[in-house]
C-alpha cells in the first residue's frame, strides 16, 4: 500500500492515465499550476458543481444564483481592498533565488518537527507565526525563520532577504490599445464574491428579495500563486463556488454559526467521515472579517483548507457605496423590539466559499484505493475509485459478453433506454475481467453484462464496484436500480 506521499503521486498519475486531469498545454511542457480536466474529470467536476448548486440554490427558497463576468470595472478591486491588500508576505532565498510564502515555509518546518516527534515545538512555532502575522510583524517573522534555522530546500542555505508583500492579482489591458497607463489596466478576478456585491441591488430589487437572503455563484478565479506545486490544490486558474448571505446587522454571528454547521453537513453528505474533517478558526482575520474559519480535509498531503466561512461585516457593500457614490442599502420594514421598522441599513454578509478543484481533489483522495486481491493460486490487485454514485462520471457500464450472437443488440437497446437519464458507457472489447477493472479505475459504480442466457430469460449480471459482488437481475430493472442509487 502506498505511503501518503506516494499515494498523492499515485493519485496524480491515475488522474492523467485515466482521463481525469492533465497538465495544461502539456505538449509544450505544461504551464505552472494550470491544469485541464479530461473527459472523466470534467464529468466529476460538473457533478460536484451541480450538487453544490442544488443544495445551496434549489433547496433554499431565499438563495438565488447569478453568473457575473470575470472582467470587472477596475475600481471594484480598489474598493474591495485587493489592490492594496491582496498580497502574501514572501521571502526569497538569495542563493537559490527561490521565493516562498512565509506561512508555507514555517508550516513546513512545523510539520517536520511533528514528524520527528516534537509536537510541542511544532505547536509553539505555529502559534508564534499566527501572532506575528496578525500584527504584520515582518521583522519578527524573519527572526522566527532564522531562529528556527529554516533553510531553502533548493540551496540548503538560510541566506534570506527581508519579508515583502507580493500582490496576487493578474492584470491585463482592456480594449484595443495596449498601453502602460493605469487606466487600461484590468484585473482577472481573484474571487467571485465581488461580482455578487456589485450586483446586490440589481438582484435584491429585481428579485424582490427580503433579508435574510443569499446570492450564489460558481465561476473562475485567478491568483498568481507563488508556491504552486500541489497539483490542483493550489492553481493559478481555478473555480470557486461562493454564496454571500445578506443579514441584518447584529445577527451575523448567529448566521455565521448556522452556515458553519450547514456546510459541514454538506461535506459529510459526500460520504466522507467526520474524522477526516476539522475546523480551523482564524487568528489573523482578513481586513474585511469579524470572524472566519476554514473547513479542512485530511488530504494525503495533510489537513488543508477546502472551504472558508467568513463573516465579512458590511465591509464590501460599504466600500462599493463609497467608491461608486451610489447608495447601496436595504430598507427593512420588519419591526424591531420597540415596534419601529428597522429601516435603512447596509446589510452584513456571511459567506461560504469553496474551491471546486479542491473538492475534486478531496473526492478523489477519499475514493482512491489500491487493493491487493491475491489468493494462494494467483497474484491480483486493482485500483478502484469509490466515488459516491451521484458524483461518479459514469454511472453504468454496459458490457455484452461477446461481439456477436445478438448480444450487442440487447446491450445497445439498454444503452438507448438509460443514456437519456444518466451517463452510461458501452464497451465490447477485451475480457469481462479487464473491462471491470477499467470501470473500477474510472469509479463506475455499476457494470451490467449481457450474456447468452440473457436471450433466454431476460436476466443480466449486475456487478457492484465496491464489493465486486455479482447478481442476476431482470434486464428491465437495471435503469431503476441505478437511478435509485443516485438519489442523495
Ligand atoms: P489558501 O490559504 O489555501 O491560499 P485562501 O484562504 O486564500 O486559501 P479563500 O480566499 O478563502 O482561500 O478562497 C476560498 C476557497 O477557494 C478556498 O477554500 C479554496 O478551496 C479555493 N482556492 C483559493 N485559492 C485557490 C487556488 N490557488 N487553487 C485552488 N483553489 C483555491
Amino acid at each position: 500500500m502506498a505511503t501518503d506521499s506516494n499515494r498523492f503521486q499515485a493519485i496524480i498519475s491515475h488522474c492523467k492515465e485515466y482521463g481525469f486531469i492533465f497538465p495544461s498545454s502539456e505538449i509544450y511542457d505544461g504551464l505552472g499550476a494550470v491544469y485541464d480536466y479530461g473527459q472523466w474529470g470534467s464529468e466529476l467536476k460538473k457533478n460536484i458543481k451541480d450538487y453544490w448548486w442544488k443544495s445551496m440554490v434549489q433547496l433554499h427558497e431565499n438563495i438565488v444564483g447569478i453568473d457575473a463576468a470575470i472582467f470587472m470595472h477596475p475600481t471594484t478591486w480598489k474598493a474591495s481592498g485587493h489592490v492594496d491588500n491582496f498580497s502574501d508576505p514572501m521571502i526569497d532565498n538569495k542563493d537559490s533565488k527561490k521565493r516562498y510564502r512565509v506561512d508555507h515555509l514555517i508550516e513546513g518546518k512545523a510539520e517536520e518537527l511533528e514528524q520527528q516527534g516534537h509536537q510541542d515545538q511544532s505547536e509553539i512555532i505555529l502559534k508564534e507565526m499566527d501572532t506575528l502575522l496578525a500584527e504584520n510583524d515582518f521583522d519578527g517573522i524573519k527572526k522566527l525563520i532564522e531562529n528556527n534555522k529554516i533553510i531553502c530546500s533548493v540551496s540548503g542555505t538560510a541566506n534570506w532577504t527581508d519579508v515583502r508583500q507580493f500582490n496576487l492579482m493578474f492584470s491585463t489591458e482592456f480594449g484595443a490599445v495596449s498601453s502602460d497607463e493605469e487606466d487600461n489596466k484590468i484585473y482577472l478576478r481573484p474571487e467571485t464574491a465581488q461580482g455578487i456585491f456589485v450586483n446586490f441591488l440589481n438582484v435584491q430589487k429585481s428579485g424582490r428579495m427580503k433579508i435574510p437572503f443569499g446570492i450564489a455563484q460558481i465561476g473562475k478565479a485567478f491568483r498568481n500563486e507563488i508556491v504552486a506545486r500541489q497539483f490542483i490544490f493550489r492553481m493559478r486558474e481555478f473555480e470557486q463556488m461562493e454564496m454571500q448571505f445578506f443579514v441584518r446587522p447584529g445577527t451575523q454571528m448567529q448566521w455565521y454559526e448556522h452556515w458553519k454547521a450547514q456546510r459541514m453537513q454538506w461535506h459529510l453528505s459526500l460520504g466522507i467521515p467526520a474524522s477526516k474533517y476539522r475546523f480551523h478558526d482564524h487568528v489573523k482575520l482578513a481586513h474585511y472579517a469579524d470572524a472566519a474559519c476554514d473547513i479542512e480535509y485530511d488530504f494525503p498531503i495533510g489537513f488543508k483548507e477546502v472551504e472558508g466561512i467568513h463573516s465579512r461585516t458590511d465591509f464590501d457593500l460599504k466600500k462599493h457605496q463609497e467608491f461608486s457614490r451610489k447608495k447601496i442599502q436595504y430598507f427593512d420594514n420588519d419591526l424591531d423590539e420597540s415596534g419601529k421598522p428597522y429601516g435603512n441599513y447596509i446589510p452584513y454578509v456571511v459567506e461560504t466559499s469553496i474551491g471546486v478543484d479542491r473538492t475534486v481533489m478531496m473526492v478523489l483522495s477519499e475514493a482512491y484505493e489500491e487493493q491487493d486481491l491475491s489468493t494462494e493460486e494467483k497474484k491480483d490487485s486493482r485500483v478502484v475509485l469509490k466515488i459516491p454514485v451521484h458524483l461518479a462520471p459514469i454511472k453504468l457500464a454496459i458490457l455484452p459478453l461477446v461481439k456477436k450472437d445478438g448480444l450487442p443488440e440487447i446491450a445497445r437497446s439498454l444503452m438507448n433506454d438509460c443514456k437519456p437519464v444518466f451517463n452510461c458507457f458501452y464497451e465490447e472489447k477485451d475480457t469481462i475481467g479487464k473491462r471491470y477493472r477499467r470501470m473500477d479505475a474510472l469509479g463506475t459504480p455499476f457494470c451490467v453484462t449481457i450474456d447468452h442466457q440473457t436471450k433466454e430469460d431476460n436476466m443480466v449480471t449486475i456487478r457492484y464496484r465496491d464489493t465486486m459482488q455479482q447478481q442476476r437481475i431482470p434486464l428491465d430493472q437495471v435503469k431503476n436500480i441505478v437511478k435509485e442509487a443516485m438519489d442523495v
